[in-house]
């Protein structure tokens, strides 16, 4: 397993998985886990920047790891684990907070987002969420990265952070850098157009993996569409993209063409195009959400692992860990 390239990613354990984090992540981590040496973990300490429920923390970590192993994640091939779990993951970042500039931090558009829609809970974990991240990557010398568009500036500060501790205290860590199988990474847009579908925004408009049949339908017969083309082969709207791109993700590729020659003749009915994109998002969602609800009945089986996918990472943060300690110096005994 070692002689493979390493793979990082996390997901936060802030709710329901949804179309975004499966096409725009845990797809990549399927098409992974045969030739890379994968590690892919849920990420609870991140989810702490929200302050959630502590009585809710564990059903949201075992929701995760249940809805990842539903979508085919196999965790005898990929260490799956909680951040939480590693405590060598909270000492790399402190050693590269202090690497770490609070002027770069105070520009990072996600962060000023969240000043913005929160500013009485402006705390210094949001603040320093890039270099927590970086230190996820790190601590396995990870050197690729399956993430969603939405996260790239992350991984470019993740990379700022390797350069710099390797120009201070020597060569140790690679950098890291996005995984993607084919240029155009994925993001899903919300269905009303607004944002892309989200853990804990647009949830009227985001599908998730553990919805029920009927409100996927109305969820996608809601979806925002117009009035249609009103010349041939005109331009898509955003949001008529989108019901496109779902379509070609979770849809027959000749459903997909007959709706686009549809389009581009000005013929196309979006009403019958939703409700097609709703039957076949039914038969996409429905079976991983069976296995997901059947997993989570059995806690047994997701402490055993959590517990095994701890004990992969750990050595591996283990041995990071005591490269940084000596490169900084910390080696007293
Ligand atoms: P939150 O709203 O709590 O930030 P989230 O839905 O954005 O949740 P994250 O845990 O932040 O999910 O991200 C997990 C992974 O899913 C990341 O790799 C991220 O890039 C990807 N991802 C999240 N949303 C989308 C989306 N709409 N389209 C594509 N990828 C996405
Ligand atoms: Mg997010």
């Amino acid at each position: 397993m070692s002689q493979k390239e390493v793979v990082v990613s996390g997901i936060r354990s802030t709710g329901y998985l949804h179309l975004g984090n499966y096409f725009g992540a845990i797809h990549n981590y399927i098409k992974m886990q045969e030739d890379y040496n994968c590690y892919f973990f849920v990420a609870d300490y991140h989810s702490l920047t929200t302050h959630p429920d502590p009585k809710d923390l564990k059903a949201n970590v075992f929701r995760v790891v249940a809805e990842n192993i539903a979508s085919g994640l196999d965790p005898e091939k990929v260490a799956l684990y909680a951040q939480s779990d590693i405590p060598e993951i909270p000492e790399l970042y402190l050693m590269l907070n202090m690497l770490a500039y609070k002027g770069e931090l105070e520009r990072v558009p996600t962060f000023k987002d969240k000043v913005r829609l929160n500013p009485d809970n402006v705390n210094a974990g949001l603040l320093t969420y890039p270099v927590l991240m970086a230190a996820d990557i790190l601590i396995h010398r990870g050197a690729k990265v399956p993430v969603g568009k939405d996260q790239e500036q992350h991984l470019e500060m993740a990379r700022n952070f390797a350069q710099r501790f390797n120009s201070h205290y020597g060569e140790l860590f690679p950098e890291p850098q996005v995984f993607r199988f084919d240029e155009n990474t994925v993001k899903i847009m919300s269905l009303d157009g607004n944002g892309k579908m989200s853990k804990s925004e647009n949830v009227n408009a985001t599908i998730y993996l553990s919805d029920e049949d009927e409100l996927i339908r109305k969820k996608i017969m809601k979806a925002t569409t117009d009035s249609g083309p009103q010349e041939p082969n005109s331009a898509m709207p955003d949001y008529i993209q989108n019901i496109f791109q779902l379509m070609q993700l979770v849809s027959a590729p000749d459903t997909h063409a007959t709706f686009l020659d549809a389009y581009n003749n000005c013929s196309i009915r979006y009403g019958d195009m939703k409700k097609q994109l709703a039957e076949d998002m039914v038969n996409f969602v429905g079976p991983i959400r069976e296995r997901a609800a059947a997993l989570q009945q059995d806690e047994d089986s997701i402490r055993k692992i959590l517990k095994n996918g701890a004990e992969k990472a750990r050595a591996r943060a283990a041995e990071t860990i005591a490269m940084a300690r000596k490169a900084i110096g910390i080696n007293y005994y």
